[in-house]
C-alpha cells in the first residue's frame, strides 16, 4: 500500500490518558528488566490460542490448524522481530479497545506497587497488572499488530510509536491469528540475535502449552 494510500485510509485514535501514564512507567520503570517484553507477546499468543481451542469448542468453524504454534522471526537488517500465533485474533474495534485503553483503572496502584516493588520482583507485577503488552515498547519505537479475528474474513492493522496516539489500517492475512512486529530502538538489538532469545525463552517461557518456534537471526 502506497503512503498516500495508507494515509486515506488509517484510523488515528488516541491513547486514554491512563494508558499514556502507564506506558511511559512501564518503559521507564523497568528498564534492566526489559528481556520481559518476550514473556508477556508470547503469554497473550498462549491465551489467544488457548481462547481459539475453547471457541471451537462450540463452533468448529474455528478450528485451530493442526500445527497451531508461537513463532518468533528475528530481521537483523529490518531491526524486527516478529511474534505470530495462530490464537482467536483480534477484530478492529478489540484492537482499539484491548491495545488503546485500560479497562481496569489499576495505572495509581501499579505505579505505587512498582515504586514499593524489589527491583526482582518488578517483572512480576507487569503480568499481574495486565499491562503486558506494553512492554513492548521497552524495546520497540514502534510497534504494528495485524491481526485477523477467527470466523472473519478482514484483518487490521494497530500501529503506535507509544506515544499517545495509535491508528488502525485495513490489511490482510491469510489466516486466523496475529501477527505482533516490533520495530526495535537501536539499544535493543541484542533481542535480534537467535541464541539471546532462545534463553529468554528457555528462562520465561518454559512452561508454555504450545510449540514456540524460534527462526534463526536474518542477517
Ligand atoms: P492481559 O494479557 O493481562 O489481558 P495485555 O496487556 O498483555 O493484558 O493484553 C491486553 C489484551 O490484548 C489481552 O487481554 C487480549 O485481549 C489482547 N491481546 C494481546 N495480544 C493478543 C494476541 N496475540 N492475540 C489476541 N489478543 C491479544
Ligand atoms: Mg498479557
Amino acid at each position: 500500500m502506497s503512503d498516500e494510500n495508507n494515509q486515506k485510509t488509517a484510523e488515528k485514535h488516541e491513547f486514554s490518558a491512563e494508558v499514556g501514564r502507564l506506558l511511559d512507567l512501564v518503559v521507564h520503570a523497568l528498564y534492566s528488566d526489559r528481556e520481559i517484553f518476550l514473556r508477556e507477546l508470547v503469554a497473550n499468543a498462549a491465551d489467544a490460542t488457548d481462547k481459539r481451542r475453547f471457541e471451537a469448542l462450540t463452533d468448529s468453524a474455528l478450528s485451530l490448524p493442526e500445527n497451531a504454534s508461537i513463532r518468533i522471526n528475528p530481521d537483523k537488517s529490518q531491526k524486527e522481530l516478529t511474534i505470530s500465533d495462530d490464537g482467536v485474533g483480534m477484530t478492529h474495534d478489540e484492537l482499539a479497545q484491548n491495545l488503546g485503553t485500560i479497562a481496569r483503572s489499576g495505572t495509581r496502584a501499579f505505579g505505587e506497587k512498582l515504586n514499593a516493588a524489589k527491583p526482582e520482583d518488578r517483572p512480576n507485577l507487569i503480568g499481574q497488572f495486565g499491562v503486558g503488552f506494553y512492554a513492548a515498547f521497552m524495546v520497540a519505537n514502534r510497534v504494528d499488530v495485524t491481526s485477523r479475528k477467527a470466523g472473519a474474513e478482514d484483518a487490521w492493522t494497530w500501529s503506535s510509536d507509544g506515544k499517545g496516539a495509535f491508528t488502525l489500517t485495513p490489511a490482510s492475512r491469510s489466516t486466523p491469528g496475529t501477527d505482533i512486529v516490533l520495530h526495535m530502538k537501536d539499544d535493543a538489538e541484542e533481542f535480534l540475535d537467535s541464541w539471546r532469545l532462545r534463553s529468554i525463552i528457555r528462562k520465561w517461557a518454559d512452561h508454555v502449552s504450545w510449540p514456540i518456534t524460534l527462526r534463526e537471526t536474518k542477517e
